[in-house]
Formats: C-alpha cells, sequence, structure tokens
C-alpha cells in the first residue's frame, strides 16, 4: 500500500464518524509523508490541526492504521507550511510587527466599501481553547471562501471576540493581490437598510447590490428574532450567494437553535454549515490577552497588576480591555505606572459589583459634569446633537452599570418607550466599540462616577 492508500483508508474511516465540518476542519491538508520502524509521520498544516489530531484523534487514527499494517506503533504530527500560508498569528508576534497605526490610541477608519475596520486582524487575535474550533474554522474560509463550509456561524457570549473574528476573515480576504469582494454589515443595520428601501421601493437594488459580493459577513444575528421582512429578504439573498458559491459568515450570541422568532427556514440555513462557539477564555488565555493589548497600547503594566486582572475578569475580553483602558488613562493623566494598590483602587469598579459604588444621580451628574451641560437638560426632549449622545449615554449607563430595565429607563427619561431606550443603548455600544475617542470619553466617564469623589 502507499502512503497515500494508506492514508485514503484512514480519512474513509474517520469521516464516517465526525461531522462533515470537523472533518474539513482537521483533516484538509493531511498526509501520510513517511512510515519507518513503526513510525508512521502525517503532516497538518497548522498547530492547530496538530494538537487537535494529537489530543483528540490520535487514538482512532492508529487503531485503523493498526488493522491495515500491525507494524505501526506511533503516529507523529509535524507541521507543513503550505505556499499560501496565512500570516502567523499573534503568540508568535512582536511588537515591532505590528502595523504603526495600530500602536497608542489611533483611530482607524471603517472602509467604506467593505465596512470593515482593520484594527481587527489575526496579528492581535489570540487563540486559545475558548476560541480555536471558531478559528480553525474561519483559516479553512480564508483558505478556500465559499468551499470549506457555508455558512459559518459563530456563535459566544458577548465581547468573546466574534466581531473581531469575522472582521479579521473579512480584512484577510479582502486584500492581496486578487481580493474578494466582502461585505461587513451588522445585522440591526440590515435591518434598518432593508426597511428603509422597502420603504423606498429600492429594495432591488439593495438586493441586487448584496448578490455581487464574494464574502457577506453579518454580525449578530440574533437582531433578525421578530423581524419578518428582514427574514425573508435575507433569506433569498442567502439563497442567491449561497447557489453561487459565495461565502457567508454569520455571526450570533446564542446558537442558530435558540434565536427566537426566526423562521424555521432560515434557523436551517443559519446550521446548514459549520457552526462553531467560542467559549470563555482561561487564565493563560486572558494573559496572554492582556500582554497582547500592552504591546498594541505600547506601554507597561507591572505583571502584577496584569495577573489581577486576568484572574479577576473571566467572562468578557471587552471588559478586560477596557480594565487595561482605565490603567493607561491614569498613566496618561498622572504620568506614572499605577502601582498595585492603585490599580485596584482604579479597577474595583469592574471588578466588584458596581451598584455597590453608585447610584443614577452621580451618573447623570458625571455625565452633565463631563459635557457641561446642566443635570436637567438630559432629560429634556431637544433633539440637539448636544443633548442626544448625552442622554443616550446616561441611558446606556443606567443600564450597563446599575442593570436598570429597559422601561424603568424610559420612565426615568419623562416616559421614553423602552425600544427608543434599546436602540440608544445599542448606537453606544456600537460607537464605544468602533471609536477609540468615544471610548475613553466614557471611560473618563466612569471614572468621575467610580473614582474621583470615592
Ligand atoms: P463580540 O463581538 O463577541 O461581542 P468583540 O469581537 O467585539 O466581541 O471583542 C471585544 C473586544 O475584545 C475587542 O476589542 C476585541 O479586539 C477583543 N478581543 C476579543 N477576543 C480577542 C482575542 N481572542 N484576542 C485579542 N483580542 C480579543
Ligand atoms: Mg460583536
Amino acid at each position: 500500500m502507499t502512503h497515500q492508500e494508506l492514508w485514503q483508508t484512514v480519512l474513509a474511516q474517520i469521516q464516517l464518524n465526525i461531522s462533515p465540518a470537523n472533518f474539513a476542519t482537521w483533516f484538509t491538508n493531511t498526509k501520510i509523508v513517511c512510515q519507518e520502524e513503526g513510525t508512521v509521520t502525517v503532516s497538518v498544516p497548522n498547530s492547530f490541526a496538530k494538537e487537535w489530531l494529537e489530543q483528540k484523534y490520535n487514538k482512532e487514527i492508529l487503531k485503523i492504521l493498526r488493522t491495515l499494517d500491525l507494524s505501526i506503533k506511533e503516529i507523529i504530527y509535524q507541521i507543513e507550511l503550505p505556499a499560501t500560508k496565512i500570516k502567523e498569528n499573534s503568540r508568535r508576534a512582536e511588537p515591532q510587527e505590528l502595523p504603526a497605526e495600530q500602536l497608542g490610541f489611533a483611530e482607524l477608519e471603517t472602509d467604506k466599501e467593505t465596512n470593515l475596520n482593520s484594527k481587527y486582524s489575526f496579528q492581535n487575535y489570540i487563540i486559545g481553547p475558548f476560541n480555536e474550533l471558531a478559528y480553525a474554522a474561519a483559516e479553512a474560509i480564508i483558505k478556500e471562501p465559499g468551499k470549506a463550509y457555508n455558512p459559518l456561524f459563530i456563535y459566544g457570549g458577548v465581547g468573546l471576540g466574534k466581531t473581531h473574528l469575522l472582521q479579521a476573515v473579512g480584512n484577510e480576504l479582502s486584500k492581496g493581490s486578487s481580493p474578494y469582494k466582502v461585505k461587513y454589515i451588522p445585522s440591526d443595520k440590515l435591518i434598518s437598510v432593508i426597511v428603509n428601501s422597502i420603504r423606498n421601493n429600492s429594495i432591488e437594488s439593495l438586493k441586487s447590490d448584496l448578490r455581487k459580493v464574494d464574502v457577506l459577513i453579518v454580525d449578530d444575528v440574533q437582531f433578525f428574532a421578530g423581524k419578518e421582512k428582514t427574514q425573508e429578504e435575507f433569506f433569498h439573498t442567502f439563497n442567491d450567494l449561497y447557489q453561487k458559491g459565495k461565502q457567508i459568515i454569520l455571526s450570533s450570541d446564542r446558537p442558530p437553535k435558540a434565536i427566537p422568532a426566526i423562521t424555521e427556514r432560515l434557523k436551517s440555513r443559519f446550521e446548514g454549515g459549520m457552526v462553531a462557539d467560542v467559549s470563555l477564555p482561561d487564565y493563560e488565555t486572558r494573559l496572554a490577552i492582556l500582554k497582547q493589548k500592552t504591546l498594541e497600547k505600547n506601554t507597561e503594566v507591572p505583571p502584577r497588576v496584569l495577573e489581577y486582572i486576568a484572574a479577576n475578569i473571566q467572562k468578557n475580553v471587552r471588559e478586560i480591555e477596557s480594565a487595561l483602558n482605565r490603567l493607561l488613562i491614569f498613566q496618561k493623566i498622572n504620568n506614572k505606572v499605577p502601582s498595585f494598590e492603585e490599580a485596584k483602587k482604579l479597577l474595583r469598579t469592574i471588578i466588584v459589583s458596581p451598584s455597590k459604588f453608585t447610584n443614577p444621580t452621580r451618573i447623570i451628574q458625571a455625565i452633565s459634569e463631563f459635557y457641561d451641560l446642566e443635570d436637567k437638560s438630559l432629560f429634556c426632549s431637544s433633539r440637539k446633537k448636544e443633548f442626544v449622545k448625552p442622554r443616550q449615554l446616561a441611558m446606556y449607563l443606567l443600564r450597563k452599570e446599575l442593570s436598570f430595565s429597559f422601561p424603568a429607563i424610559g420612565r426615568k427619561f419623562g416616559g421614553k418607550d423602552h425600544t427608543t431606550v434599546m436602540h440608544a443603548c445599542q448606537l453606544i455600544d456600537r460607537e464605544i466599540q468602533e471609536s477609540e475617542r468615544f471610548s475613553q470619553e466614557v471611560d473618563l466617564i466612569l471614572q468621575k462616577i467610580y473614582i474621583m469623589d470615592a
């Protein structure tokens, strides 16, 4: 039996026992390169496939091999880089390898064509057990968009790197000598575009625009819940792209099955490719993320402080990042690195329950002070820009810091509907993610709320 025949037999067996998506993720581009003295060497495309095969499939592969050739005792997995290997991931990235614009607080533009933000890349994406399946799937898609799995559906809790991963795939595919035509759309934006174009009778041109892309990325599709018209239009666009072999990538805060009020046919489309989750990062990964972020921001934080953050913020990478930002702002203001005790004080609002330390009055005060407004003007109904943003931020912080319900916030602001409040919170959340400057503003306000006169 040749190496190739031997491996084909193994693959044929394995394929019977695992899902097509898993099979493609872990066994694409694998082969036997050598068989010597009872040792078979299998070449694999990357370290993830290596780890995964070693840990999860080795026993089974060996069993199959031994049914074919009893002299085989052991398998070695060896990484072989294909010619078109994508960039090495962040584990090995050195600070000087980062593009200059990623250092410091430079605010980056979103590309008008693709809607992608170049700050999300694989160079600054840390991989750990919590996201390796999603990452591996993304990697496979970058190699062969539209072929590996379609759609790719990534789900997981808030702040765990879904948007980062989706955008990194988009960025990777939209560059190079023969770039793919990529479009990234957050689902709430897609919903409003669809609603507007139905209203303006321009739905056909919207659809034909969407159908021109090679890669369509829709973020947070849980917002499709209950949006029948959007689901209907999206279903057709999805089918059209899918039939043409175009890649579709989706994310959600929960698996397709758990999205309420969504049609069965759309749900089954969502489940039709690869569904991969991102779970919670472990301590080591959290620490690695922190180290990566300090490199990006070109700053130094005492190891003890980083360990303190990694140990205490467990559920959300975005919070890990905002903890770090707080320390950086302290550094900027005070021109010194915070001591461990100072850091603990600065972070206690993130690390212990905030409601112990604040109340609505303080939130309102801090915001009005920051924007130089009178407290009561936050509650007026003026649509002037200088009032609207602070008012939306106040709603957001009441929700975020004190877990007020949307209707309760609505009542506080002169009987506004809860959907208005939800919308405000979404807008602010998005702006915090997209604008470094605004997110710093919010951090400063939080410092005012929690620290200045604590
Ligand atoms: P989600 O879309 O799941 O809510 P995001 O992609 O917006 O989460 O991630 C929140 C923040 O955490 C972003 O600034 C992102 O860059 C960062 N982040 C998340 N996961 C990682 C990771 N694995 N490596 C580096 N940064 C990460
Ligand atoms: Mg997101």
